[in-house]
């Protein structure tokens, strides 16, 4: 009897700790594939997106065309990002990758930023510092990663950020915080 109750409060313990688990990552793929639809008359299963019936998926569910065409540089960080992920590829739905093309003008920059749901999560950059245009090509682990620019989120922040905090945190004067504010 007393062996019984050891397993029944070892079960209670483990469906405890099962539960607790939290998860910040895709959905593990659960299939070959599941092309994503938001055409809901047609889905027949449920796995991040709606999934379209895999009997009518098609070879153009799995097909981008444009990576070959650089991205307009002209801005103010001089670099452009093309992004393809579940929603120019509706089958990278679960399949948990997606790609980006970045082209650099030269002495352009990818500034610091992090994917949310990419574990290339740290914070991370690239600069060209030739002379001449660049490009990389990058897979993500993520059928969409996200994308958090750093300077963007502190001093572009709607609302704004007490400027007061950004200068204790950045150890900068009070006019610098302003026009950075002003700037993002
Ligand atoms: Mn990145």
């Amino acid at each position: 009897m007393k062996v019984f109750r050891f397993v029944a409060v070892m079960s209670s313990l483990l469906a405890a700790i099962a539960v607790s688990f939290v998860s910040a990552s895709d959905p593990s793929p659960l299939q070959d594939f599941c092309v994503g639809t938001n055409e809901p008359s047609n889905i027949v299963f449920v796995n991040g997106k709606f999934c379209k019936d895999p009997k009518l998926a098609t070879a153009d569910d799995f097909f981008f065309s444009g990576l070959t065409k650089p991205g307009n540089t002209t801005n103010r960080v001089g670099s452009n990002v093309t992004t393809v992920n579940v929603n120019q590829i509706s089958g990278l739905n679960t399949l948990g990758i997606s790609i980006v093309r970045v082209d650099y003008a030269p002495g352009g920059q990818n500034p610091p930023h992090t994917h949310p749901r990419g574990t290339e999560g740290l914070i991370h950059f690239q600069f060209n510092i030739g002379k001449i245009k660049a490009v990389a090509f990058a897979a993500l682990s993520s059928q969409n990663p996200g994308v958090i620019t750093i300077a963007n989120s502190v001093f572009g922040s709607n609302p704004p950020i007490d400027p007061h905090v950004l200068t204790k945190a950045f150890q900068l004067d009070m006019n610098v915080i302003k026009f950075l504010q002003s700037v993002f």
